[in-house]
């Protein structure tokens, strides 16, 4: 252990190598805060966050003004006491998105600079569970693709051993979801998952209609059907379908996830660890999920989720779209179709510091 000397903070804007649309928004940038925690020994921990761009100002700002000069002095590897102390001191702001993507940063990096100082990867320093997690892609599947091209990219990802698809849904009528979704079933045939994405754009009536139609055709879930506020409207629903509703993308604290495990509201959990807060809650919310015999399937951020899907015995699948190959060395290794977390001490993640130097905007360093 060892008191934490300096916190670099600063801002890299990513953008996606293809378009994304989905039904509510376009997903126009990857802004990507940056938080390098040095300790007393030297040793350094990296960690990350994203918007899909809109708030990374706001997040710098919390980062800057509010959070990263509570770390300096205190002990890196206290990291339960630093995330309440935190979190505590943004009361006002929390829960809230904007605050749970700052704290995400700044926890990310002490898990990092634990797993570096004890020489482990972070999957087996988070619990070790599982050596691969089967992957399912998602950049295929945007809501502006003509059907055609939907078929050709689930057969190109079958091909390549991944166990599913994502297509997005909510065009203006059910009956334009159900072609596309058909074109693809009738394409892959039963045994490959197709999972769909809803990003909340449907309210209870609707996606339980919607919901009638997809049964048909096997889907293996429906996500963000609802607006993730209506945790009511999801336990309806799910107990209105076989299908599996999937929720967690847009929720921000341990205790939203408790809410739709209690109530029965969801039957797969997608917690995201840069909208959680954090590996820290990330790893609760699992834990939780597991004790109600859930699965995880994390959203995004596939380069840390392999690591944290691996460490727990629910982590069900890794979503494949790629988010760090500007600034980052490494690659998520991916062997017949399953994602393989790293051996390498910390998280998993070799950055391109020269990259990042040459991106990055808004660095501000704070020191003892
Ligand atoms: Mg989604």
């Amino acid at each position: 252990m060892a008191r934490i000397e300096r916190v670099e903070v600063l801002l890299v804007d990513l953008k996606p190598k293809v378009l994304r649309t989905d039904a509510i928004q376009s997903f126009i940038s990857q802004e990507t805060p940056i938080v390098r925690i040095t300790d007393a020994d030297g040793a350094v921990g990296m960690g990350y966050s994203y918007t899909i761009g809109t708030g990374g100002s706001s997040v710098l700002a919390l980062l800057n003004d509010h959070l990263c000069p509570l770390l300096i002095g205190r002990e890196a590897w206290d990291i339960e006491a630093i995330w309440r102390a935190l979190f505590f001191h943004t009361h006002a702001t929390t829960v809230g998105a904007l605050t749970s993507i700052a704290l995400a940063a700044i926890d990310t990096a002490l898990w990092d600079l634990k797993c570096r100082k004890a020489g482990q990867p972070l999957w087996r320093m988070a619990g070790g569970a599982q050596r691969s997690i089967p992957l399912y892609s998602t950049e295929g599947g945007w809501l502006h693709i003509a059907p055609e091209a939907l078929v050709d990219d689930a057969l190109a990802v079958k091909e390549r051993g991944f166990s599913g698809t994502k297509i997005k849904i909510g065009r203006p009528h059910v009956a334009e979801d159900v072609a596309r979704l058909s074109a693809v079933r009738e394409a892959v045939g039963p045994a490959f998952e197709i999972m769909t994405d809803a990003n909340q754009g449907f309210n209870l009536s609707e996606a339980v209609r919607r919901a009638r139609h997809y049964e048909a055709l096997d889907i293996a879930w429906f996500e963000e059907p609802i607006h993730a506020d209506d945790v009511g409207a999801h336990a309806a629903l799910t107990r209105s379908t076989t299908v599996p509703i999937a929720v967690g993308e847009s929720l921000y604290s341990i205790s939203q996830f408790k809410d739709y495990l209690a109530q029965g509201a969801c039957s797969i959990v997608q917690v995201d660890v840069g909208r959680i807060g954090g590996i820290t809650p990330w790893l609760k919310v699992a834990h939780m999920a597991e004790a109600h015999n859930v699965a995880v399937c994390p959203h995004f951020l596939m380069e840390l989720h392999v690591a944290l899907a691996a460490a727990v015995p629910n982590g069900r699948y890794v979503e494949y779209i790629p988010q760090l190959d500007d600034i980052t060395l490494s690659r998520m290794t991916v062997r017949d179709g399953r994602a393989l977390p790293s051996d390498e001490p910390g998280l998993g993640i070799e950055w391109d510091h020269a990259a990042i130097a040459k991106l990055a905007t808004g660095q501000r360093l704070h020191k003892a």
